[in-house]
């Protein structure tokens, strides 16, 4: 196969192996947008600002080990040892507190490979946009404020790898923050 061929097919095949792990679950939103919507998403944001394959398979797959029952090891064997460790660079500890995996994903974040900053940036971009859109029940407005400005202080020490990644951050917290602003 060639090689855009078979990166091609693999980022299918990263699509498809992401929808059958997460197809019980859905977004927080109220819309209750099925979680796959989030993976293509976050796959369709890397894609048109220029992420290489490695990015968008592992955008495809980020989630899959925070949140469903596939390990590092099922994904090392099904897309490589560098997928799964990008894929785990974006997976926060489980065992620990709420508030501990949020400080440690901003303090964490400079350190990221670039692969594991561009997915992390591509991730939040489409948590904002949702945060806007169809916010979960039950969050109030300075919930929602919080969540955003927290994003914010992830997204700085992500930025640096991805220009245009970036600015789409940018572009998207301050018309998140400007909406929020609004409801007041
Ligand atoms: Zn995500």
């Amino acid at each position: 196969m060639e090689a855009h061929t078979a990166s091609l097919a693999t980022i299918i095949r990263a699509a498809h192996f992401a929808a059958r792990a997460h197809a019980a679950q859905r977004r927080k939103g109220e819309a209750g947008e099925p979680y796959v919507n989030h993976l293509l998403e976050v796959a369709e944001l890397l894609a048109t600002h220029g992420a290489p394959p490695e990015a968008i398979i592992a955008g495809l797959l980020h989630d899959t080990v925070e949140d469903t029952e596939v390990t590092e090891a099922e994904l090392a064997r099904e897309f490589g040892p560098v997928i799964a460790a990008i894929v785990l660079e974006a997976t926060d500890d489980q065992a620990l507190p709420k508030e501990i995996r949020k400080a440690n994903q901003v303090r964490h974040a400079p350190a990221k490979s670039a692969e594991a900053k561009r997915v992390k940036l591509a991730d939040k971009i489409s948590n904002l946009r949702a945060i806007a859109a169809t916010p979960p029940t039950g969050w109030n407005h300075a919930r929602r404020v919080e969540y955003v400005g927290w994003a914010g202080r992830v997204a700085a020490g992500l930025k640096g790898v991805n220009p245009a990644l970036d600015a789409a951050f940018e572009a998207t917290y301050r018309a998140t923050m400007a909406r929020l602003a609004a409801e007041e």
